[in-house]
């Protein structure tokens, strides 16, 4: 599944309903500290923003920013009126309390959905924001027409920005769930049950060619660094066994960027009160 080609047309997708929107859209991207690696994830999501037209504000702060500092920085975005998105990136120092500093986004800003708010309306089936990972590889399952309705779906990891999300947009579209993670008995098992796999753990080879039921479709979310290398959670000769599955790179990185873009624009749509947020 090719995600890097299936985003170039979500961005393009985007950019057009930005032009037609004619609303001001502005993504706040908060960097804390100097992890190369984050540096790196809010680059392509500006240079991203700018390819669509979204006006991208980006603020900067030392490692040793204190956690109030930054949840004051927080209240200043949220009440900015050209700031119609906000997106603190993860992980932050960890003299910080990441949650409380997610917690303090306007819940109809939180373009990541990590907020409880988000969660919340997910774990009820009326999204407002979902996490960008799981809805770009919704995304990514639906453009190649993977059957999902009473399908068996493995969901290998239970992060609450991945894993958790996922499992509840795949209930969602009516397929029979498993979660896995690192009490699970016997993966092999499991894993080799399920017609649609999504490995998001985070350790390489986690799923290998003879946990796959042949013709499965495998999601490989993980992104790991093997001798300079970036590899995902699975396999390599799992490709002669599935039916699809995605590459690392160019797999669902690519399309969780696409689905920040549309989450921003969703954003702007609540402020410029296009869309009514949900109350309560
Ligand atoms: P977390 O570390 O938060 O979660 C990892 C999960 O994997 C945990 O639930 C853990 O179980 C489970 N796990 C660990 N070891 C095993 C094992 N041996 N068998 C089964 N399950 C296991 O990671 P994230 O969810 O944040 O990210 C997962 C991976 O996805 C990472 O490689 C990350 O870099 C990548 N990622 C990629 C993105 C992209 O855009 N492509 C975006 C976000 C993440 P337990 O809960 O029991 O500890």
């Amino acid at each position: 599944m090719d995600g890097k080609e299936l985003a170039a047309r979500a961005r393009l997708e985007v950019a057009r309903e930005v032009e037609e929107l004619g609303l001001p859209i502005g993504l706040a991207t908060v960097l804390v500290g100097e992890d190369p690696a984050s540096a790196l994830y809010v680059k392509r999501k500006r240079e991203a923003c700018a390819e669509v037209g979204i006006e991208s504000i980006h603020r900067e702060l030392g490692a040793d920013t204190s956690e109030e500092e930054l949840l004051a920085l927080v209240e200043e975005l949220n009440g900015e009126e050209r700031v119609t998105g906000i997106l603190v990136q993860l992980p932050l120092p960890e003299h910080v309390d990441e949650d409380r500093v997610i917690r303090a986004i306007a819940p109809a800003k939180d373009v990541d959905g990590f907020h409880p708010v988000s969660a919340g309306y997910l774990f009820q089936g009326r999204p407002t924001f979902v996490a960008a990972t799981p809805s770009g590889i919704m995304e990514l399952l639906d453009a190649y027409e993977i059957p999902l309705e009473g399908a068996q779906a493995v969901v290998i990891g239970r992060s609450n920005i991945v894993g958790k999300p996922m499992a509840l947009l795949l209930l969602g579209r009516n397929a029979t769930v498993t979660m896995c993670h690192s009490r699970t008995r016997d993966l092999p098992a499991t894993v080799r049950a399920a017609d649609v796999v999504v490995a998001a753990v985070g350790r390489p080879d986690t799923v290998t060619r003879e946990m796959v039921k042949p013709g499965a479709t495998v999601v490989d979310v993980g992104i790991n660094r093997v001798d300079g290398k970036v590899v995902g959670d699975v396999a390599e000769d799992v490709r002669e066994v599935a039916g699809y599955l995605t590459p690392v790179p160019g797999g669902v990185g690519p399309m969780t960027i696409a689905s920040l873009l549309r989450n921003t624009v969703r954003a702007a749509r609540y402020q410029g009160a296009h869309l009514a947020f949900p109350r309560g």
